[in-house]
């Protein structure tokens, strides 16, 4: 099927920056979410990434334009059944995710695929919800998706080739690099991030080292180019307490235990750059 029509559900962090990406690359995008606030919000971010695009030189006016253009903000999820392909990037809450793959799999025609930008729920189990769990797949970017140029791409229990196949296409017509990896809680990059991040918790809270110099270490002796200490406070240490938790339940294995440390910070909500307050203050 020729894939002229995105649907994006979420028009957050990740949602908007989904969108922007299609519609930069030609694609007409719907982008849902709802409210009519967070539609707005959505889309004055595309708006001024795309501005700062134009001031590198890297798209004209007219791109900038175009891309605007190309986006249809939607409150209703019916405008989703003109869609050729689906990108859900909603709250990461398996409820949500539920209601909105049993509604998905009712509206778009039976040829759509339908992924999902989830960080941690299991692909195997979005699917089971549809009556189409061999078009239903991950398609996993990174924050901040204009910049990032890896798309992990996870292929659950009942996944088809040919849906894989679709789907490694369109990632790189979207001038992104596909990895391909198979369903397993935290797929690969939460599985190896998410553990380091852990344990560079445990290393402040047992006075090893400061927040700054554990991040030094990993900035200076391995060439990252943000600590893991700063990441943690930009991905929230809501989200990687959550994905540790995924990880424990499901590889029942207790090196995935979460440190106190995070539970703690978590509870005073001090949940990182979004909040103001994590490892950093902001
Ligand atoms: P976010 O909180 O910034 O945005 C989520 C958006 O989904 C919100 O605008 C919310 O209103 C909307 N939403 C909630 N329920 C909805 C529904 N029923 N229909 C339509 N919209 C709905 O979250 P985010 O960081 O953009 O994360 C979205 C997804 O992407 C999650 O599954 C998350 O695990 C994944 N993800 C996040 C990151 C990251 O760094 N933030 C990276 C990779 C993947």
């Amino acid at each position: 099927m020729d894939i002229k029509t995105v649907g994006v559900i979420g028009a957050g962090t990740m949602g908007n920056g989904i969108a922007h990406v299609f519609a930069k690359s030609g694609y007409k995008v719907v982008l849902c979410d709802i409210e009519q606030r967070f539609l707005d919000r959505g889309f004055d971010t595309i708006k001024k990434n795309l501005e700062r695009e134009v001031g590198k030189n890297k798209i004209t006016a007219d791109q900038r334009d175009a891309a605007l253009k190309a986006i249809q903000p939607v409150t209703d999820r019916s405008a989703l059944a003109a869609c050729d392909f689906i990108v859900e990037a909603a709250s990461e809450k398996l409820e949500i995710k539920t209601e909105i793959f049993k509604d998905l799999d009712r509206l778009c025609r039976p040829e759509v695929i339908l992924s999902s930008n989830t960080s941690s729920i299991s692909i195997t189990k979005i699917a089971a919800i549809t009556k189409r769990p061999d078009k239903v797949i991950g398609m996993h970017f990174f924050n901040p998706v204009p910049m990032m140029k890896l798309v992990e791409i996870i292929r659950g229990l009942a996944t088809s080739d040919e849906t894989y196949q679709t789907v490694k296409a369109l990632t790189e017509k979207l001038e992104k690099t596909p990895v391909e990896v198979n369903d397993a809680p935290g797929f690969v990059s939460n599985r190896v991030l998410m553990p380091l991040i852990n344990e560079a918790i445990y290393t402040v809270m047992e006075g090893v080292a400061t927040p700054q110099a554990v991040d030094e270490v990993f900035k200076l002796g391995m060439a990252h180019p943000m600590g893991p200490l700063a990441l943690a406070d930009f991905i929230g240490l809501d989200v990687c307490l959550d994905i540790m938790r995924v990880m424990l339940d499901g590889l029942g294995d207790p090196k995935y235990r979460p440190c106190p440390l995070l539970i703690k910070m978590v509870d005073a909500g001090w949940l990182g750059k979004k909040s103001g307050r994590g490892f950093y203050t902001y």
